[in-house]
């Protein structure tokens, strides 16, 4: 079956004995045991296994051809449970630009697991090559980066790993299995932060980590997610499955939306640069066009100006509302500096924008009045 076919029908079996087409929420977090003492079904405690996780956890194994998933109550709780299940001392390869929460989870938090974790260009396979050694356990891979866009080759990358004997990561969360799905490139693991586009409606937060195949390393990320206990209620896994449903046609919406608005800020003359990877002016392009089936929702840009100027902006609009994070269907922008704050290595004048699924032309005319100033 098909992308779309599969997002609406993977899982509605599972803990739905009846009739109904939606399968029902399960809220009991304890499962009754047979007289001899032993589990007597699927579930026996909720943390463990339920039927509304094993329901995500079918659709998302399902969406980015994998052979299973563990679903996690925030994307940071899917990074920690998947650094948590390498050796002490391991080492790790992950981009410079890396999503700034798990620099903070390996730099603030995972201190005593004392991985040696080099931060780098991702995106140049030449650094990749240099960096590797015998001891690197894991390549971190995220495609496009925040908020520069800039593209890493996920086959090439994992080539160079798997010859080094390293694991490879993706965070999919950007692009999301529709736009890319890098376990059919060979990575070993994909990572999303399913508060962006698999709930799409900027209310839940979870996150999950996929595998390509069943191995001792996805156990220890299967018992990072059931013993280290961050895991999302049923209620939340049913209203992620439910937004899944829809999944692949919001991100041709978000795709369509973005790649218009991204030409028309191209051509706009108080606009330096645009990055996108849609765009033929991506440096990356190539890249794009090789490993991804649509460019996503997410655009940034330079705008001619200073901290001052891009803040002015980005305060001047109505429809898109001023907030960070991505994937809602209501399109928000941030002058990324001041939302990433100290430490921040984002230009001055960078305005980020998640584009939602308004229609286009109302999306357009807010911006292009909010550039007028
Ligand atoms: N990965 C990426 C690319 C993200 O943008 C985010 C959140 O912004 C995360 C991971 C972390 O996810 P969460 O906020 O669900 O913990």
């Amino acid at each position: 079956m098909r992308f779309e076919t599969r997002s609406i029908h993977t899982g509605l079996d599972i803990g739905n004995p009846s009739t109904a087409i939606v399968p029902p929420i399960s809220p009991s977090n304890i499962f009754e045991i047979d007289p001899e003492g032993k589990q007597a079904g699927d579930y026996h405690y909720s943390r463990l296994q339920n039927p509304n996780r094993q329901q995500f956890e079918a659709v998302l194994t399902s969406l980015e051809g994998g052979a299973d998933a563990a679903a996690f109550s925030s994307g940071v709780a899917a990074a920690a449970a998947i650094l948590q299940s390498l050796e002490p001392g391991d080492h790790v390869l992950m981009p410079e630009d890396v999503y700034a929460g798990n620099r903070w989870l390996v730099q603030k938090l995972l201190l005593r697991w004392n991985l040696d974790v080099e931060f780098m260009a991702m995106h140049d396979p030449e650094e990749v090559r240099s960096r590797l050694r015998k001891e690197t356990a894991l390549v971190w891979i995220e495609s496009p980066s925040n908020p520069l866009m800039r593209l890493t080759d996920i086959a090439e990358t994992v080539r160079l790993a798997h010859e080094a004997g390293a694991v490879v990561a993706v965070d999919n969360t950007w692009p999301t299995p529709v736009n890319q799905r890098p376990l059919e490139q060979g990575a070993d693991l994909v990572l999303h932060s399913t508060s962006k586009y698999f709930g799409g409606h900027s209310d839940l937060i979870g996150g999950a980590v996929i595998c390509r195949e069943g191995t001792p390393l996805f156990d220890q990320i299967r018992r990072g997610q059931i013993l280290g206990g961050a895991v999302p209620s049923p209620n939340d896994c049913w209203l992620f499955a439910r937004s899944t449903r829809t999944l692949a046609y919001r991100m041709r919406g978000h795709n369509e939306n973005a790649f218009a608005l991204a030409r028309f800020l191209e051509s706009h003359e108080r606009i330096d640069r645009v990055f996108y990877p849609g765009l033929e002016s991506h440096p990356q392009y190539a890249i794009a066009k090789k490993q991804m089936d649509g460019y996503g929702g997410m655009i940034s840009f330079l705008l001619d100006g200073h901290a001052t100027d891009a803040i002015g902006v980005v305060g001047r609009s109505n429809l898109v509302k001023r907030a960070t994070s991505l994937g809602g269907v209501e399109s928000t922008w941030e002058h990324r500096q001041s939302s990433e704050g100290e430490g921040s290595v984002s230009p001055d004048n960078l305005i980020r924008i998640s584009v939602g699924l308004e229609h286009p032309d109302d999306l357009l005319e807010d911006v292009q009045k909010a550039l007028k100033g």
